[in-house]
């Protein structure tokens, strides 16, 4: 049998590239337009790194990494996620001395060894900010601003904004002692997986998806009714000014981002249509990741987002996103010196960045006209003997069908005209 993809992983074919385009180019636009630059970093890492910046209780520390040895025997992983490295390449390149507030952004491949399915691969795409060096609540609720405004802008419906606090060192400790304890009455309901992780990471439980769980957790001890004055004060300021910019939001008391280096705001955007994996997008505030990966303690923010499974989202919605014409021009051509002149017409066209394309193998005019169609032409040349003889060539609208013969000299003014006129989406 021929060799096939990799569990897990895909092509993105030219049939669906468009959508891709889209939401990349939108990504960026609306990443730039709230004042952040993108960085790129390797795909793998020094496996410490992920252990360490993302957490070894975590699912995809322990279960979920491509981690292999180099030929010089070093403990190498494909990337699983985006802030470790860009945290590691902050600290490395002393970016967070360069601005009060450093913004960054980034898109990307992830690679996670888990269970395929709709909306989950094991190669997938995550694009995301970070934003370094302040604890104001006010760059939260941009942050979340921007997280709403993005996928907004790219025409997702139904959006639901759900925010949450986790605390932070002075509230955190006594709080998880007291979900722990309630946790421990509960064990013997709890699915493997709960029961498996819960004393290293018992925040994890409130997110268990499992029905058996959820129904045992809506009576567990939550974050936000133990928050110390500090965190209570932000966590407040932050929905204050997320009401300010008229964000609609909810507290919902289960977000959380299991990781220890997640501090106060923890929040997703979830959006109907996905099923299962309706979670688009997630993210929180790290106030101890950049000190635990090595640098001076430096508060951040940040969210990301996984592109597959908002494209789903997109197409699941219905949201019309035209393909954009990918030919302009077909310059149908019968006979070799028609396809001379085919040859250096195209040249001179697509210098005027005309999309143009045209006959190599010398095929009938119907088959060439079939060709056309498919790749959804906007015109087509015709150009025979006839039309040499007389320098001029047929120029047909293959919309509309209407076609008339016009001088060689006239084409380029013409078809600018009518191309500009009437511009493809
Ligand atoms: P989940 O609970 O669905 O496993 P997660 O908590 O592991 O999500 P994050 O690490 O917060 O997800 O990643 C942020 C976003 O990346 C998710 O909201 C989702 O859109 C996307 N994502 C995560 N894992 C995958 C995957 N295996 N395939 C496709 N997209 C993914
Ligand atoms: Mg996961």
């Amino acid at each position: 049998m021929s060799i096939q993809t990799p569990k897990g992983t895909r092509d993105i074919l030219p049939s669906e590239i468009h959508l891709w385009h889209f939401v990349e180019s939108k990504v960026q636009e609306i990443f730039e337009v709230f004042g952040y630059h993108e960085i790129r970093t390797p795909i793998f890492e020094h496996t410490e790194l992920f252990v360490r910046g993302v957490g070894d209780t975590t699912d995809i520390v322990e279960k979920e990494m491509y981690t292999f040895a180099d030929k010089g025997g070093r403990s190498l992983s494909l990337r699983p996620e985006g802030t470790a490295s860009i945290v590691r390449a902050c600290i490395q390149n002393r970016l967070l001395d360069t601005l009060p507030v450093l913004k960054l952004y980034y898109t990307g491949q992830m690679f996670r060894y888990e269970r395929p399915q709709a909306g989950r691969y094991r190669e997938f795409w995550q694009a995301g900010v970070e934003a370094f060096g302040s604890a104001n609540p006010l760059l939260d609720a941009e942050v979340i601003d921007l997280a709403y405004e993005l996928l907004a802008d790219l025409g997702l419906k139904q959006l639901s904004v759900q925010i949450n606090s986790l605390g932070d060192d002075a509230c955190r400790p006594a709080y998880t002692r007291k979900l722990l304890e309630y946790i421990e009455r509960h064990l013997d309901d709890l699915c493997g997986k709960c029961v498996g992780r819960y004393e290293r990471n018992p925040l994890r439980v409130l997110d268990c998806k499992e029905a058996e769980c959820r129904t045992i957790m809506v009576d567990a001890p939550k974050s936000l009714d133990h928050l110390c004055e500090d965190c209570q004060q932000h966590f407040e300021q932050v929905q204050h000014f997320l009401n300010d910019l008229e964000v609609d939001y909810a507290v919902n008391p289960y977000v959380v981002r299991g990781l220890d280096y997640y501090t106060r705001t923890a929040f997703a955007v979830v959006a109907s249509g996905l099923g299962a994996q309706d979670e688009v997008l997630g993210g929180g505030r790290y106030d101890k990741l950049v000190e635990s990966l090595g640098g001076k303690p430096t508060p951040g923010v940040g969210f990301a987002f996984g592109l597959d499974r908002l494209i789903l989202a997109l197409e699941a919605q219905g949201v019309d996103l035209l393909e954009p014409h990918p030919c302009d021009v077909y310059i149908a051509a019968i006979g070799t010196e028609a396809e001379k002149v085919a040859l250096k017409l195209s040249h001179t066209l697509r210098q005027q960045r005309i999309k143009t394309d045209m006959e190599f193998a010398g095929r009938s005019l119907r088959a060439q006209m079939k060709t056309a169609n498919k790749i959804h032409a906007r015109y087509t040349i015709l150009l025979g003997d006839n039309e040499l003889a007389r320098n001029t060539v047929v120029l047909r609208n293959m919309q509309s069908g209407d076609q008339s013969e016009i001088s060689q000299m006239e084409l380029m003014e013409t078809l600018l005209e009518k191309l500009n006129c009437c511009s493809s989406p």
